[in-house]
């Protein structure tokens, strides 16, 4: 894939799409800025290259038209520090200001258009508005991995319009390369931790790494429905009655395949979904009526620690409980102390989006494992084996 390496900046606008989808509370200031730093080495580098920059993104879901909430005017001063120069806004993504500043920018200048959603264009992928973005740069760079699951305007449909001059940034480029690395050049023991609560979300995603991996672990609310299948008396644990069978025939495919695939055998059960619940610990296959399994239990804990710490590749995606509940977040703390544990003694741990890494950050373990994906179902669309529309555009 064509990075920003490949390209020489000088004297050229670089129109880059990000991904500063960040959260904002009820003050407009940003809780979580990881979204916006993963984006400036891309902005840098073209900088120092003598370029200049024109950012556009999506921030939140506006339904109609301009919202003071979804503004993107809010992370302005937030960038500009982070920079340490003041960034440009332009209070429409197209229209005459859009290209006044745009035709106005010099060398070593930030200019952040306006939330592209304000215009329904944007996530119809609609080719008359691709055009009117395109023409405020010169070359276009795709730097959101969180959105290249999405054929929208500004990350696929644009790049038609820069046939010699589209690259990907630096945080798409390492989010392409980390993926394929685990999908096609795993070193082995190989080893799935798929949790969180449904198993529906990540069928796809099981199914394409039975071809793939040494062992599978299954935890978190999803193993429940595994343990039903296989008869157990789960009380009021977490489960997907229409999934019974498909459990079943996932456990007889590992089998097939020699997968070491591995469920809970206890857990930490709960008289409610509360913090406050009382707990006790049971087996996985004979929990009581009226209780749910809320966690992982200990053993479960050694055994799937113990397989975590063999591995030479880690693929970590789902929680293994109810994380943000203090009573509930030991057993994917635990896990991901052994993930931890792994990539010390020189295995590669790709913690795949969403919970997942917000559970990494929780426990502050996100410098200690080799990358933490900022896509959530970009990266599972990715390893299903799906073409993402925005890395397609870029290649094409
Ligand atoms: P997902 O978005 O599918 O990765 O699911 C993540 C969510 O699953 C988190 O919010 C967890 O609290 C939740 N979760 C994990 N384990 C359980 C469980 N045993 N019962 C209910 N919810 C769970």
């Amino acid at each position: 894939m064509k990075t920003v390496d490949q390209i020489k900046f000088l004297g050229k606008k670089a129109l880059v799409r990000v991904d500063f989808n960040v959260p904002l509370d009820a003050n407009y200031h940003i809780t979580d800025d990881n979204r916006i730093t993963a984006a400036l080495p891309t902005i840098k580098k073209i900088l120092n290259d003598g370029g200049a920059v024109i950012l556009m993104s999506h921030l939140g879901r506006p339904k109609d038209g301009p919202t003071e909430k979804y503004s993107l005017k809010h992370v302005v001063a937030h960038l500009s520090d982070l920079l340490g120069q003041q960034v440009q806004f332009a209070d429409d993504c197209i229209g005459p200001q859009a290209i006044e500043k745009a035709k106005a920018l010099a060398p070593g200048e930030v200019l952040l258009l306006e939330n592209l959603r304000f215009y329904k264009e944007e996530e119809k992928g609609d080719k008359e508005f691709a055009q009117k973005l395109a023409a405020l740069g010169d070359v276009y760079v795709n730097d959101a991995f969180g959105t290249a699951h999405r054929a929208h305007a500004s990350t696929a449909v644009i790049a038609q319009f820069f046939p010699e001059a589209k690259c990907a940034g630096y945080l798409l480029a390492a989010e392409v390369n980390n993926a394929e690395k685990v999908l096609n050049n795993a070193e082995r023991p190989f080893t799935a931790i798929m949790g969180g609560a449904k198993v529906s979300d990540k069928i796809e995603l099981i199914e394409q790494l039975m071809g793939k991996v040494d062992n599978l672990i299954i935890g978190g609310g999803m193993a429940y429905t595994f343990a039903k299948a296989q008869g157990g008396k789960i009380g009021k644990s977490l489960v997907e009655e229409d999934k019974l069978d498909l459990a079943n025939d996932i456990l007889a495919k590992a089998k097939a395949r020699n997968i070491n695939i591995l469920l809970p055998t206890d857990s930490i059960i709960a008289d409610a979904f509360s913090n406050e619940a009382n707990t006790e610990i049971a087996q996985n296959d004979n929990i009581k009526d009226g209780w749910m399994g809320l966690d992982i239990g200990p053993d479960s804990i050694k055994a799937f620690s113990k397989v975590v710490e063999s591995s030479k590749t880690i693929l970590w995606n789902g929680p293994m409980g109810v994380f943000e509940m203090e009573k509930f977040e030991q057993g994917t703390k635990a896990i991901a102390e052994a993930v931890v544990r792994a990539t010390k003694n020189g295995a590669f741990s790709l913690i795949g989006g969403g919970d997942s890494a917000a559970a990494v950050a929780k426990f502050n373990f996100t410098n200690d494992v080799s990358y933490v994906s900022t896509g959530g179902g970009a990266l599972l669309e990715y390893m299903e084996g799906k073409e993402l529309p925005g890395v397609k555009a870029i290649n094409e």
